[in-house]
């Protein structure tokens, strides 16, 4: 059957796409499934001469691209988009194997792709400058320009959707990338898109698809013929590409993580409010960068929210996604279970009362309830990703924001109450990039500009109207109907 042959191994396996599917210089990596280790198929690794090569065939192919009418762009991306959806079933089983998603998790990143890849080829399509206020009697105006070749670097938590939003506008925009999916998750963040593209018509050079860990993704910052680079990740791996590419005087977009506060107030209903606190707190054994970090719940209706939230998660199931209807798939790696073991115990050791979870099987950590969690204990201070909900108290409104803008990190935030005006005068003293009035902290998608403040980013956003502003740059032309002499 056709659809079951979309991302035939048989194409891609052990390679790349430089230009096209290519060998590297690096070698070869498995990429496994979380749930249960089972090899899924293997991946050309990419080193730091993979990106040179790479870059300098984006960097040739880019001024053509550029020039390509932007009808035609848009075309492109639209049938790459429509082929995202057409295949979705069988590359979400991919999502889900190689990410540890359950179903439903997968679809969205199917979803969500396509409509990134539509909105991006309507930026295709938008005005792209302005006539500027004469200052003589030329003629002045100014336009967006693409950058050139942008560098994506993406995480293995969403990675068909991380690494569409970068790539797709820039791509839209004129612009030719190198992508680095990170080597956890290389078909679902790279060798997907590489295939619909490629089978969309995009030409040759314009699009690079390089698995490979850190080092690859440095040398993408270093690389003479990258002009930006668009980074979603951790804050510890962005302040090391922001430092790199800013010694190589780059453009560079950080899209890092957070601890987000949902603020449950006195008046909110509860059964809405706990399950607005597990979604968040749960969906995707909490690794998503605006996962629901802290619930801050008004003491008044601490117990009535705990209760119905340990309920919840004492009854949401783990286990492999692939084979079961579990609510939780794995942790992506042995290590992401031992930080979130250590932040668990931590709290425990320093007086947090532990409710439901705090174990794991293998990488199947439970749904996980904390309660009293206080400043000073690494699940107050720390993001987790993972399943973890750690409900803190508090007296006063004043008293909730105090506390939710304690974190260095300034991503999202909900507040919920049954009072609109009470919420978002409490909401409007947030320090965060994403404010959701009665909804919970986990939410996103191509038409909103999506970022954070402090620790979760440099102030950058990716989506909506943000998209333009950072995948273009201005350019100032003026222009005289002659040339005419100087005084010397
Ligand atoms: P990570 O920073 O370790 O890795 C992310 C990507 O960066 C991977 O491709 C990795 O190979 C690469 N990388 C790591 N070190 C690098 C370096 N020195 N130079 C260049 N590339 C490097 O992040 P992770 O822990 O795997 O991913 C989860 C993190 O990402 C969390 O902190 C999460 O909050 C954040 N995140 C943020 C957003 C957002 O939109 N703000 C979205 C998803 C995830």
């Amino acid at each position: 059957m056709h659809a079951e042959k979309f991302l035939d191994t048989a194409r891609w396996g052990g390679l790349a796409y430089i230009s096209d599917w290519q060998e590297t210089l690096a070698g070869t990596i498995n990429v496994t499934d979380p749930a249960n280790g089972n090899v899924l198929a293997s991946v050309g690794l990419c080193g730091a001469a993979d990106v040179s090569r790479a870059a300098k065939q984006a960097r040739a192919a880019q001024k053509d691209w550029a020039r390509t009418r932007p009808s035609r762009r848009a075309a492109i991306l639209n049938r790459a988009a429509n082929l995202l959806e057409q295949h979705g079933a069988e590359l979400a089983s991919w999502i889900t194997q190689e990410s540890g998603s359950i179903h439903s998790k997968a679809m969205i990143e199917i979803e969500h792709g396509a409509l990134f890849i539509r909105h991006a080829a309507s930026l295709a399509l938008q005005p792209t400058g302005m006539f500027l206020p004469g200052m003589d009697d030329r003629t002045n105006y100014a336009r967006r320009v693409p950058h050139g070749v942008v560098g994506v670097i993406s995480p293995f938590n969403f990675p068909l959707v991380l690494s569409l939003r970068s790539i797709a506008a820039a791509i839209a925009l004129g612009n030719t990338v190198v992508h680095k999916p990170d080597p956890r998750t290389p078909i679902s963040g790279g060798i997907i898109i590489a295939r619909i593209f490629e089978e969309a018509g995009l030409p040759k050079g314009v699009l690079h698809v390089l698995p490979g860990g850190a080092d690859p993704g440095e040398a993408l910052c270093s690389d003479p013929n990258i002009a930006m680079v668009s980074f979603t990740g951790s804050a510890r791996g962005g302040a090391k590409v922001g430092e790199v590419c800013g010694r190589h005087l780059k453009r560079v977009q950080l899209e890092l993580g957070g601890k987000n506060a949902l603020i449950i107030l006195d008046d909110a209903d509860l059964d809405i409010a706990a399950s607005n606190a597990a979604w968040g707190a749960f969906l995707h054994q909490g690794q998503i960068c605006m996962a629901t970090g802290l619930i801050l719940v008004d003491e008044k209706i601490e117990q009535g929210i705990t209760e119905r939230l340990v309920a919840k998660a004492q009854h949401l199931p783990a286990g492999d996604p692939s084979t079961n209807w579990v609510a939780l798939g794995p942790i992506i790696s042995d290590t992401q279970v031992e930080t979130i073991q250590k932040i668990v115990d931590d709290a425990v050791a320093k007086g947090a009362r532990l409710l439901a979870g705090g174990t794991h099987d293998g990488h199947f950590y439970a749904a996980t309830v904390l309660s009293g969690v206080k400043p000073g204990m690494l699940a107050f201070e720390e993001e987790i990703f993972g399943p973890v909900a750690c409900i803190v108290s508090f007296a006063t409104d004043e008293q909730a924001v105090e506390l939710a803008n304690r974190s260095e990190y300034g991503l999202a935030a909900g507040v919920i109450s049954a009072n609109l005006g009470r919420a978002v005068t409490l909401g409007d003293q947030l320090n965060v990039g994403q404010l959701h009035i009665n909804d919970q902290t986990v939410n996103g998608g191509p038409y909103a500009p999506f970022g954070g403040r402090g620790k979760s980013g440099n102030g950058t956003r990716v989506g909506g109207p943000a998209d333009i502003e950072e995948f273009t740059q201005w350019q100032w032309v003026s222009m005289k109907s002659a040339a005419t002499p100087y005084p010397f």
